[in-house]
């Protein structure tokens, strides 16, 4: 009888960014391979211990049960825009061919001005029928916040996507905005993914929509429960993954009974390279779902794992592993 592919057949791989993004200049992760196909593995750098655990369970399901089927066939998905200079952001904006653009602001070391500057930049590029939402990714106060949707409101936005860092500062600058009569939608990501607690989002009012991202909540069907649960519009996010990671992201995005915004799957470009032949990218703003899960090009794998520290990754996976069975068998 032929042995059973160890955990070892999971592989290891590293890949540069294209420009540094929420801080990273790249992104490394495994694939591990199931009888459903291979699936993506990458947990941030600052995720560990039990944290680690949802991120294992999506890798579980993708590769062992795939995905529930899916109710559309295209996602509609945004250009993401790094902290960038005004020019470069005018011009991922412009040739992104997306109506939807997410900016990044309240990045370390910049101004509101910069801010302002690049989402004006981002706003010209899409036209007054283009969508515009920001992700300050928490690092203002409540205070910093309110001045800056204030000032950044006039440009039209969609939503700030988790302006503050705790769902309570959500709530209070939620609130603070509708007295003070400041039309800009609150989108909870970090509250959603981080807190432990998801449904206090729900319990404070401290969103309007959900950002949901399936490796850190744990597969597309925990993800498909959650909003369930949340009952707010929801938006699909990445983990900033390889295309075999966004495939996870696209299934839940197609299963979700209602999708009315773009979703921030078209991450593959922040890459510089992918592990697919044909790497999932949007098509004048939208992304097909593909009909069968991507399998990874040799070449491709192989040279990104040349170089990665599989050795790390073995011994994370292997702990991540025997926290998750620890937590199966409770
Ligand atoms: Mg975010």
């Amino acid at each position: 009888m032929p042995a059973r592919p160890a955990a070892s057949a999971a592989i290891a791989w590293r890949l540069p960014m294209r420009t540094r993004f929420r801080g990273l200049t790249e992104r490394t992760g495994m694939l591990v391979p199931g009888p459903a196909g291979w699936a993506e593995w990458s947990p941030f750098a600052d995720y560990t211990g039990a944290e680690l655990v949802p991120w294992l369970r999506a890798a579980d399901e993708a590769r062992t049960l795939g995905f529930p089927e899916p109710v559309r066939r295209r996602v509609p998905v945004n250009a993401t825009v790094p902290a960038v200079d005004p020019e470069r952001a005018h011009a991922i904006a412009a040739r992104s061919g997306c109506g939807t653009a997410k900016v990044k602001v309240a990045e370390p070391g910049q101004r509101l001005a910069d801010d302002l500057a690049r989402v004006e930049a981002v706003r010209d590029a899409l036209g007054p029928g283009g969508r515009v939402r920001v992700d300050a990714n928490g690092a203002w106060s409540v205070d910093e916040a309110i001045t800056a949707l204030g000032a950044l409101a006039r440009l039209g936005l969609e939503y700030a996507e988790q302006p503050c860092a705790s769902t309570e500062d959500l709530a209070e600058l939620r609130r603070t905005l509708a007295r003070r009569g400041i039309d800009v939608p609150i989108a909870a990501d970090e509250s959603i993914r981080r807190s432990g607690d998801p449904e206090r989002v729900v319990a404070l009012g401290a969103a309007d929509i959900a950002v949901l991202k399936v490796q850190p909540l744990g597969g597309v069907r925990a993800c498909l429960a959650l909003a369930d649960r949340l009952g707010l519009p929801v938006v699909v996010s990445s983990a900033l993954e390889t295309s075999i990671g966004l495939d996870a992201g696209l299934a839940l995005a197609a299963a979700l009974p209602e999708l009315p915004y773009a979703c921030g799957l078209n991450t593959g470009p922040l890459l510089d390279g992918d592990l697919v032949a044909e790497p999932l990218r949007a098509v004048d703003g939208e992304i097909a779902v593909p009909a069968a899960p991507p399998a990874p090009d040799p070449e491709l794998l192989a040279a990104a794992a040349d170089g990665a520290p599989a050795a790390h990754w073995a011994d994370r996976l292997a702990a991540t592993r025997a926290l998750a069975e620890y937590e199966y068998a409770r």
